[in-house]
This record gives structure tokens, sequence and C-alpha cells, in this order.
């Protein structure tokens, strides 16, 4: 499997998230043959919808399967909470991680739950999110789960 290949699609969600003044990250899923079953990206901005996360989007996109054990989550982005939970849920194989240095996701949890976990980290998804937390930092921290006191 070219698991580079699968996250150009991801990525490519990702960019167009970016130019709709969104979450830039970007996510598909896929069967084991690697064809494309959705893909999608964080639209919280966009649609007022703090569950569109990009793993969630791809997720309701690809409509129901049979059997998720063979299926590859791909993310541009280590997936928080909230989609590594998605993950577990619905017992899916394998995740291709694009990167995990902007946030560390909860990888090993995954690992332990025995979802085989692959991480690229790629370059160009480093760059895109730490470029977008760096000039939104409010927005991604409401991403994460991160409130401000209210004062
Ligand atoms: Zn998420």
């Amino acid at each position: 499997m070219n698991y580079e290949e699968l996250l150009n699609v991801a990525l490519k969600e990702a960019r167009k998230g970016f130019e709709e003044e969104g979450v830039p990250i970007g996510a598909a899923l896929f069967d084991a043959e690697g064809h494309v079953l959705g893909r999608g990206r964080n639209r919280r901005v966009q649609e007022n919808d703090p569950s569109a996360h990009a793993e969630t989007d791809a997720f309701r996109r690809a409509g129901r399967q049979k059997n998720y054990q063979d299926t590859i989550m791909v993310s541009t982005l280590a997936p928080c909470w909230y989609c590594s939970g998605l993950i577990r849920q619905f017992n899916i194989g394998t995740l291709v991680v694009g990167e995990n240095k902007n946030f560390p996701g909860h990888l090993d949890w995954l690992r332990e739950a025995g979802v085989k976990v692959i991480e690229l980290n790629d370059a160009r998804c480093i760059e895109l999110m730490s470029y977008f937390i760096e000039h939104h930092p409010d927005i991604w921290n409401e991403d994460i789960g991160v409130c401000k006191p209210s004062k």
C-alpha cells in the first residue's frame, strides 16, 4: 500500500479547508485496496458545526460500511480524542497520520486497542498546520477543546 498516495487525498482536502478559511485538516477513509470510500475536511468554521472534524466528515461521507476492520483512515494530523474514539468505536483497522508534531494525538491509546498506526511525518502537513496555528490560535484552541476561562 502506498500510504503517501493515500495521504495526498487527505492533504488535498486540508488545502481546500485552508482556502475556505477553515481549520486545514483533511481526512479520507479507504478500503483495503486503497479505494476512497469517503473524503472530508474539518468544516467547523465553514458550517458552524463543532462536530465536523476531518475524520468524522470523511467517515460520514463514506456511508455505512459492513466492516471497518479492513478500512484505512488517513488524516493529515494526529486525531483528537473525539476522532480517536470514532476509530475505536468502529474498529477501524489502520490509521495513517500525516503528522503529529503540531498535535500529538493519542496514538498509543489507539495502538493499545490494536489499531495499526502509521506515522508519515509529512513536511507539507506540518507546514500547513503550523502556519494555521500561528495565525489563528483561538480557532485552533477551540478545535482541540482548550477553552479560555470566562471572565
Ligand atoms: Zn477530531
